[in-house]
């Protein structure tokens, strides 16, 4: 039998995903029990969202929670490059391959039709999914387009009848409808390859014979399964991993729970517990222990066990796993682990200017910035108490900015400055009462140094996790009050979008 080459393709489009530690740790642990080998692929072909900061974060965030790759785009390999823009030039030649040979086609239909045959569809109660013979024009009416300019796709042809049974390493045979599969674009009108193009592509091209993702991917499944049949490929065995999910059982999201690593890095987790924990997330020792070192699961692994109901990430029981962990340090280690941690360079360097106008003596530093190195705040009902606004505005005011920085692409003070302001105009409130809950919210207090470059520094994930305590903190926002305010938000989010495009131009 081959070699075993599994993979994690991580999207650069955001704060390193405690998910992506997940779907690798697995796949990685699969490598190594079969001897095999685990590479990391940068799937960075959606450039508008991509950014080489955050390809940097998920790679150094995996390497800090102890996940090497024996091949990628820092260390190399025999199959790269492993970064999907550096292979542009790779994909179209496939989807050329397939229109010759009758297996896909070039599509001019525009935005708007392609909207109104989904709607149509929609409305008539079928499902949504385009096929070949929907897409179709004829001859003239294509020259016409070309002419015209028009763009145009390549599409793949996917059978309109019948079901497609996907092998599922977990799951065994997974039945899907072919006739709720999209006539998939392969290759969009300026030569990139989408997602399922170039996935397939570079798994065959990268020699992977084991596929370890998200279940979200199951759906994508019979298209890949298509393209290899087309191309004439023997396909890598398939195995969906159940999503994380939050203690309520819903998918685990940054809404409701910090899932950045960037926040457990914060927070002050140990590595090796975080690790020891997404381990545990769906899979357990064949003794049932739950601490347990990379190096044990490795040796223990059987990817059989791992059992589909979806696993619960919660931060209490990381918790307590960390404490498992914490305690068994040494104290010359928990010192230097600490200073690590805490007391470096990297971390001090971007707070002292902050600091210096305001201190005397190096005793004066925790007091003004210990809330950096700390976890929620001490906060209560009291601290919020401002002349102008109440409880019930504040909470108001903290949930609807939540909102808008879970939206924030960019998190760096500039971008949260125009956020937040632009937000205050909108909601008609002084920028300076607007930003007082906040300094309470992140700092504990209304005298700290700026609330801006504090959010900036700490994250956007411990950031938003204080505003969410102090939401809580005050109460929350009840059910009814809830529908209302996401009412209301609809129009507060066109106003500031409005606001930001004034301030653009
Ligand atoms: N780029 C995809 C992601 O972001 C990879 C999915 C796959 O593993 O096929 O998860």
């Amino acid at each position: 039998m081959a070699v075993v080459r599994t993979r994690v393709a991580p999207s650069p489009t955001g704060d390193p995903h405690v998910g992506t530690a997940y779907i690798a740790l697995f796949n990685l642990a699969f490598a190594r029990q079969h001897g095999g080998q685990f590479l990391l692929r940068i799937e960075d072909t959606d450039q508008t969202r991509s950014t080489p900061e955050s390809e940097q974060a998920i790679l150094d965030s995996l390497r800090w929670l102890g996940i090497e790759w024996d091949e990628g785009p820092d260390v190399g390999g025999r199959c790269g490059p492993y970064r999907q823009s550096e292979r542009k030039d790779i994909y179209a030649q496939y989807a050329y391959k397939m229109v010759e040979e009758g297996n896909a086609f070039y599509c001019y239909r525009t935005a708007e039709e392609l909207d109104q045959m989904r709607n149509e569809r929609k409305e008539a109660g079928n499902f949504a999914a385009l096929s070949f013979d929907d897409l179709k024009l004829d001859a003239a009416e294509i020259e016409r387009r070309k002419a015209a300019g028009v763009p145009a796709v390549i599409r793949m042809k996917v059978p309109t009848e019948g079901v497609c049974v996907i092998d599922d390493m977990l799951r065994g045979p997974i039945e899907l409808e072919w006739s709720q599969v999209d006539a998939q674009v392969l290759l969009k009108s300026d030569g990139m390859p989408t997602y399922h193009l170039a996935n397939v592509v570079d798994d065959h091209l990268m020699e992977i014979t084991h596929v370890i993702r998200g279940e979200e991917w199951i759906n994508s499944a019979p298209k890949h399964q298509l393209l290899y049949k087309y191309l004439g490929w023997e396909m890598p065995k398939l195995c969906h991993m159940p999503l994380l999910r939050n203690p309520d059982k819903s998918k685990l999201s940054k809404r409701k729970n910090p899932t950045s690593i960037l926040y457990y890095k914060r927070m002050g987790y140990m590595p090796e517990a975080l690790l020891n924990y997404l381990g545990r997330m769906g899979w357990s020792m064949p003794d049932e222990r739950e601490k347990f070192s990379r190096e044990e699961m490795f040796a223990h692994f059987d990817i059989s066990r791992v059992s589909l109901g979806g696993p619960i990430f919660d931060v209490e029981k990381l918790s307590w796993l960390n404490a498992q962990w914490l305690r068994e340090l040494d104290q010359q280690e928990f010192i230097s682990r600490f200073m690590q941690w805490g007391l470096n360079q990297e971390f001090l360097a971007p707070v002292i200017p902050h600091m210096l106008p305001r201190i005397q003596t190096f005793s004066d530093v925790v007091p003004l910035a210990g809330f950096m190195l700390s976890g929620m705040p001490n906060v209560t009902v009291e601290s919020f108490a401002h002349k102008t606004l109440d409880q019930e505005g504040t909470v108001k005011l903290l949930q609807v900015a939540l909102w808008q920085l879970e939206a924030l692409r960019t998190w760096d003070k500039e971008h949260i400055e125009q956020r937040l302001f632009a937000l205050a105009k909108v909601m008609d409130i002084k920028v300076r009462d607007f930003l007082y809950p906040f300094f309470v919210a992140i700092a504990g207090t209304p005298s700290s140094f700026s609330v801006l470059d504090s959010m900036a520094m700490l994250g956007p994930d411990m950031s938003r996790a204080r505003i969410r305590h102090a939401v809580n903190v005050l109460g929350g926002v009840s059910k009814k009050g809830m529908k209302q305010l996401e009412k209301d938000y609809r129009d507060i989010e066109i106003a500031v979008e409005q606001k930001l495009q004034e301030a653009a131009n």
